[in-house]
């Protein structure tokens, strides 16, 4: 088995990351439902995460001295600009989530990149900062999606499921500079513990999973991407992990998390940054290799021709 390079010798990378969806999952949600009532109630659900949540979250990880990574909504930040500063200001990573959740597989390219862009138009007026990284909202992403991040210099996705470590992504048959912190459904808050009656969350009901068991389920991922020196990725909501009692398993978890000396726990653009300086991957490890070529040759580099195509794959 393989063993990774973690910074200062450290055995293993945690990344805890929230998806400040607010109620625009909800609006989603209960876009065709016709009784205007019950929407609002569930859109409370939402408006709960920014409203009260995110300070539960804020001041559990300045408890445990850890800088985490929250995906934010274009439409989610232009609502709450103050929660969105009172994060960066606390010196935790914003990365693009979007502008209402959009499903980008129903996207055409020029969408997608109208929304990318918008997003990052707000966040950087809110914070003063272009995010970096960014996790795709509902459903899966477009299959041009990666190749619109890469053009637009994202340093990294936390979108897909593929490896238990960071990752290049593949773009026209070749590794390209876009690293991927992969997450799963196991990791995700959302899967175990999101409930809603109207309308139904999950769908079909019967669920509020016991939190002891959660939180058993939790720790012994990261046991298991400790043991094997892998970057375990929680993918949380504050809406759920900020609420009191599940604030309490998110603690747990920070307990043991923290517990380890030999742990490294990072934002996401601090992981992505690492991972091209130690791993530079088959297209950065070409343009150092140019840099130290002879006078007078030149590499080529294979990608650029291909990927400035931007057709609707
Ligand atoms: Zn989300």
């Amino acid at each position: 088995m393989e063993i990774v390079k973690w910074p200062e010798g450290k055995k293993s990378a945690v990344m805890f990351s929230f998806d400040l969806d607010g109620d625009v999952i909800w609006r989603n949600m209960s876009a065709d439902e016709p009784n205007a009532e019950k929407l609002i109630r569930a859109r409370s659900i939402g408006q709960y995460g920014p409203n009260r949540c995110v300070d539960m979250i804020l001041d559990l990880m300045d408890k445990y001295g850890v800088k985490a990574t929250f995906y934010v909504p274009g439409f989610v930040a232009e609502c709450n600009p103050e929660v969105v500063k009172r994060i960066a200001d606390a010196g935790h990573e914003i990365g693009n989530h979007g502008y209402t959740h959009e499903r980008f597989v129903e996207k055409t390219v020029e969408e997608q990149r109208e929304i990318i862009e918008k997003t990052q138009r707000i966040i950087k007026e809110i914070t003063g900062k272009e995010p970096v990284g960014f996790r795709t909202p509902s459903g899966d992403w477009h299959v041009r999606t990666p190749y619109i991040l890469s053009e637009m210099g994202f340093s990294y996705s936390s979108s897909m499921r593929g490896d238990d470590k960071p990752y290049y992504t593949i773009l026209d048959g070749e590794e390209s500079d876009l690293v991927e912190i992969p997450s799963k459904w196991e990791l995700d808050d959302y899967v175990a513990q999101a409930y809603s009656v109207y309308p139904a969350e999950p769908s079909g009901l019967d669920r509020i999973s016991c939190y002891r068991n959660v939180q058993d389920n939790d720790i012994r991922e990261f046991r298991g991407y400790y043991d094997l020196g892998m970057c375990i990725s929680f993918l949380m909501h504050p809406q759920i992990s900020g609420a009191p009692g599940r604030n309490l398993v998110l603690e747990e978890v920070l307990k043991e998390v923290t517990s380890h000396e030999d742990v490294w726990v990072a934002t996401g653009s601090e992981i992505a940054e690492y991972w091209k300086r130690t791993y530079p991957g088959k297209r950065r490890k070409a343009q150092q290799d140019k840099a130290k070529l002879p006078d007078g040759e030149i590499l080529q580099d294979k990608r650029t021709d291909k990927d400035s195509g931007r057709g609707e794959g």
